[in-house]
Parts: C-alpha cells; structure tokens; sequence
C-alpha cells in the first residue's frame, strides 16, 4: 500500500465529484468515490489506473444513517486515515411551495445536508487523532441566493454554509478546515436534466432554457467547469490552506456578486 493521503467524495462517479476526484488523484491521493452508479466500481478503477492511485467504490446509499457510517468505516479500514472528505453528493427538485411534496423536502434536506453532517460526525473521531483534516462542503450559489420553487434546495444549501462555519469553528484546535465551494450551473448530469425538464415546462428549445433561464443569472456567460471545482478542493485541502477555514467561496461566473 502506497502512503498518498485519502480523499473520501461523496458523488464521486459522476458530474462534480467526479470532475474533483480526478483533480485529487492527479495530485497523488488514494480515493474513496461514493456514489449510486450501477458502474461505480469501474469509473473508481478507470480514475486510480490513470493517476496510478488506490481508488475504491462504495455505494452507501448517503439517506441512511447506518449506511453512512458504514462508508466511513470502509474508507477508514481500508486506508487507515482519510484526510479529506468532500460532501458533494446532491439532488434538486423544482416546484412552488404549495406543490413541494414533502417527501421530496425530507430527501432534500436528508442528502444535500443531514448526509454530510452524519459523514463529517464518522470521521471526525480520526480526523482529532491525526490532528489533521479536510472538510470540503460543495455547496452552490444557492448557498448563497435563493431562487423561485427551490424551497427544499435552496434550504439545505443555505444550511450546509452554517453547518461548514461550526465546522471550522470546531475543528479549529485540532487542525480540521472546513470551507464551502459554492458553485454557480456547471453542465453536469443533473443539470443536463434540468435543462431538459425546464424547456418542456417553459415551452422553449434547450437553447433557449441554457441562455436565458440558466446562464442569466451568470455575469460571465459560461457554465463553471469540473476542473475549476476541482483545482479549488485540492487547494483547500493543501498544507497552504490551512489558514482557510469557515468561508463559503462563490465559483460562480459572477452569479453571486449580483
Ligand atoms: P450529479 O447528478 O452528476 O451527481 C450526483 C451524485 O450524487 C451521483 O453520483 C449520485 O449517484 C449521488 N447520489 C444521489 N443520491 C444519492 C444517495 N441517496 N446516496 C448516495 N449518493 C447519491 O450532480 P452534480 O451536478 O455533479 O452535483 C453534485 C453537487 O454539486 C450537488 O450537491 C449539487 O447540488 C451541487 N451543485 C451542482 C451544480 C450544477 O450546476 N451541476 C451547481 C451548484 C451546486
């Protein structure tokens, strides 16, 4: 077994979290990829073949608490210590307030925030002993904003922001970080879907859904890359970052300075 530290990422086989775990195997960690990927297995070992690091699959379902635990347990036996953990894994849903079902709310707010708090409370016990560790909360630029039938999205990102700031604020004395990324539209697999639903809905040509309902509210009319993300969760898992701790950092083609 090599000594490369671990980075856990929830997510981790597909859109973002992929496009992170690459970045992170490229700068030599062994990588723990969860995610619901029938194929997860395979992408985990297409990403370790290419960078010549240890990457493993798990695919704890993140809505159960056990499970959970389960997946910190697996990353923990199988590398000895995880350095980083990124909470990525996420879901949307769009609707108005008297039409949000609320089992859709209670999913929202179980995997885009309860999962990460539940991981980070698994780790943390090892993250002390090392007197080192890495907390990488993908929030998103609705973190930050709110948008219109978002309810359960916008909630739970505004909530992970919160949650990361206790985070630093504990970890401080045993050289735990924790930072939010808050990315604005990146074209990823649930974005892809999106756009796909909106322009049914709105009547429009997914063109038309990519210019003027997403990219709108983009200064810079581009969508944020995978690689962007990427290169900002290596920097704050870096030795340099270790004076980073409890921001929420907008990625966000100028969304947020709006
Ligand atoms: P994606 O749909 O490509 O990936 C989501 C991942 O979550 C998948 O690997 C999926 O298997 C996993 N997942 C879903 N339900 C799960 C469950 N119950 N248990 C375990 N894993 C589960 O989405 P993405 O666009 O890459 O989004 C990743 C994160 O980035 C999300 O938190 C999302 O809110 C956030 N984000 C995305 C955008 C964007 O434009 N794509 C913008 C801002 C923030």
């Amino acid at each position: 077994m090599n000594n490369n530290p671990t980075a856990l990422i929830t997510g981790g086989s597909s859109g973002i979290g992929l496009g992170i775990a690459h970045e992170f195997a490229a700068a030599g960690y062994n990588l723990v990829l969860n995610g619901l990927e029938e194929n997860g297995d395979e992408i985990a070992a297409e990403v370790g073949e290419k960078y010549g690091v240890k990457a493993l699959f798990s695919n704890a379902n993140l809505l159960d608490p056990a499970k959970i635990k389960g997946l910190a347990v697996f990353a923990e036996e199988n590398f000895g210590t995880v350095e980083v953990v990124v909470n990525n894994a996420g879901v949307q849903y769009v609707a108005p307030i008297d039409e949000f079902p609320q089992k859709r709310w209670e999913m929202i707010l179980g995997l885009n925030l309860s999962a990460a708090f539940y991981l980070v409370q698994a780790l943390w016990p090892g993250m002390k002993k090392n007197n080192f560790g890495r907390i990488i909360n993908i929030a998103s630029a609705h973190g930050l904003r709110a948008s219109a039938f978002k309810a359960a999205y916008v909630s739970a990102k505004h909530g992970i922001v919160g949650l990361t700031k206790v985070m630093a604020l504990e970890g401080a004395e045993f050289n735990i970080t924790a930072n939010a990324i808050c990315p604005g539209y990146v074209l990823t697999p649930l974005v892809e879907s999106q756009i796909a639903d909106q322009a049914k809905s709105h009547n429009m040509t997914e063109e038309e859904v990519i210019e003027k309902v997403m990219l709108k509210k983009h200064a810079k009319k581009e969508f944020v890359t995978v690689e962007a993300l990427g290169q900002m969760a290596v920097f704050l898992a870096s030795e340099h970052a270790s004076t980073f701790t409890g921001t929420a950092i907008p990625i966000d083609g100028g969304w947020t300075a709006q």
